[in-house]
Order: C-alpha cells, then sequence, then structure tokens
C-alpha cells in the first residue's frame, strides 16, 4: 500500500500540486487522470522519489519513504518498477540489455540468472525470442511491452506507468492494460497508471483519483464517475463521445 499525504510541489513560482492526499491499494491498478498540466507526471514523480516534494509526506508500506535518506530510500527503489510516458528504453541497447540493466545495477545475479529473468518477463509480456532486437526495430506496442518487462525485472511490488497507452491503436492499448491488471493481480503490486485514455478507465477504473489544476477534484470507481456530478470531471470526462455514451446508457 501507497500512502501519499499533503503533498506539495512547486517548480520556482509555479505551484503545481497543492496538497494531494491518496491511498493506492496493493493487489490493484490505481488510476491517476487529468488534463494535461494537471499535475500528473509530477505527482508520479513525487511518489517514486524522482522529485522531491516541497512538502507533504510518502509512505510505502507504512515507511516513511519521503524522510529517508539516499542510501536508506535503496531497497524501496529496487521494489519499484517504472513505465515511462515515452518507454524510455536505450536506443544503442538491445532487449535484452535493457530487461538486464537494472538486474546488473542492483543484484549480484549471476549472467545465466540474468538471461532466464530476462527471458521470463519476456514471455510474460508475449515477446518471447525478441531478446537481440534492438528499440529501432520494434512497433510502438513493442516498445510499451518491452518497457513492462524491464519495470518488472526486478519482482517488483510498487508498479507506475505513465501514459502506457499513449501513441498506440486502440486494440494494442487494450491489451497493455489487460496485461499491467494481470501482472498486479499475479504479482500483488501497488500499481499506479497516468492515463487520459478514457478506454483504460473504463476498463480498468477501479479506483480513479482525478487532478485539476494540481488538485484532487474527486476519486471513486468509473461507475461511479458515470453518475458524477462534479462539473470538473464531468467537463474532462464527457468530452469524450465514449464516455457520453456510457453516462446515458445508464441514465435510460
Ligand atoms: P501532466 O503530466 O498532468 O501533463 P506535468 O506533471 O507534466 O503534467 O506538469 C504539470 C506542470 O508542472 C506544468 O505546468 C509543467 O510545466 C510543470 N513542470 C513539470 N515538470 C517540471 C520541471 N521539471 N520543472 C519545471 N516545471 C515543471
Ligand atoms: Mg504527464
Amino acid at each position: 500500500m501507497i500512502e501519499v499525504k499533503n503533498i506539495h510541489k512547486s517548480f520556482g513560482s509555479n505551484h503545481v500540486l497543492t496538497g494531494i492526499d491518496a491511498v493506492f491499494e496493493p493487489g490493484k491498478v490505481s488510476l491517476i487522470i487529468g488534463g494535461s498540466g494537471s499535475g500528473k507526471s509530477t505527482l508520479l514523480k513525487c511518489i517514486v522519489g524522482l522529485h522531491e516534494p516541497t512538502q507533504g509526506k510518502v509512505y510505502f508500506d507504512g515507511d516513511e519513504f519521503t524522510k529517508m535518506s539516499f542510501e536508506e530510500k535503496v531497497p524501496i527503489r529496487k521494489e519499484i518498477g517504472m513505465l515511462f510516458q515515452n518507454s524510455a528504453l536505450f536506443d544503442s541497447m538491445t532487449v535484452e540489455q535493457n530487461i538486464v540493466f537494472s538486474l546488473d545495477m542492483f543484484t549480484e545475479m549471476s549472467r545465466k540468472e540474468k538471461v532466464e529473468r530476462a527471458n521470463f518477463c519476456l514471455e510474460r509480456v508475449n515477446l518471447a525470442g525478441k531478446n537481440d532486437l534492438f528499440p529501432s526495430e520494434l512497433s510502438g506496442g513493442m516498445k510499451k511491452r518491452v518497457g513492462i518487462a524491464r519495470a518488472i525485472s526486478m519482482n517488483p511490488k510498487y508498479l507506475f506507468c505513465d501514459e502506457p497507452n499513449s501513441g498506440l491503436d486502440p486494440a494494442t492499448s487494450i491489451l497493455i492494460d489487460e496485461l499491467i491488471q494481470d501482472l498486479t493481480e499475479e504479482f500483488k503490486c501497488t500499481t499506479v497508471v497516468v492515463t487520459h485514455d478514457m478506454n483504460s478507465v473504463m476498463g480498468i477504473g477501479e479506483y480513479i483519483l482525478f487532478l485539476f489544476k494540481g488538485q484532487k477534484y474527486w476519486e471513486g470507481s468509473n461507475q461511479d464517475m458515470l453518475k458524477s456530478d462534479n462539473k470538473e470531471l464531468n467537463d474532462f470526462v464527457f468530452a469524450s463521445p465514449l464516455m457520453k455514451a456510457a453516462r446515458d446508457t445508464i441514465k435510460q
């Protein structure tokens, strides 16, 4: 479980996050949604420690991460898997080298064990045998899957994905969502996904946190969302024809 208490983040005079509280449960995918620039990526980065919050606390399974020294954070960092917005693969490395990278950095595994682990992760994302390809030889969906394979290489307890569906066609997006959901259940991860994809919201939106101008405006499930009268949420969500149709179906 991850708890976020009263997180603020400013860049100079730009107050990007103002007092976010949230609880992310294990074995479940939680979504953070909101318009561009609402602070979603900044919140994710504050949680994983890529940004230091200006104020507020983050707890990983009860331990206060935000007050730890760099060294104290290392054991928790090892349990965090992260899929970045643009996949962020190393272009000069093969698929396998990309996946083994964290294992090289953080584990004492033998070469054979690392390759076995890489193969396991590749199989899990349906890319068995693609070890020696370079990122330039992969489609967008395959890159995302390599990114996911890398994120799960260390068997993470906490999984963070920033816009895992951006740039993907709808069918591939759904496969990626299902993969994230399956991995979360299988490994009992506490998973947090930033998205503005309404298909994801309807598919895996059991818990959704809606950010508006750096504040938490609303939280609940996708079913609650269809019935909500929160204006900012409705303006954001029902700009999508898909969501309008879903709401109209319920009202009938
Ligand atoms: P989102 O992911 O919801 O689109 P971001 O969290 O990326 O939004 O950005 C929210 C705001 O924070 C934007 O106004 C952006 O310019 C600002 N911001 C994000 N990262 C930085 C940074 N490293 N330095 C300065 N400002 C930043
Ligand atoms: Mg972002």
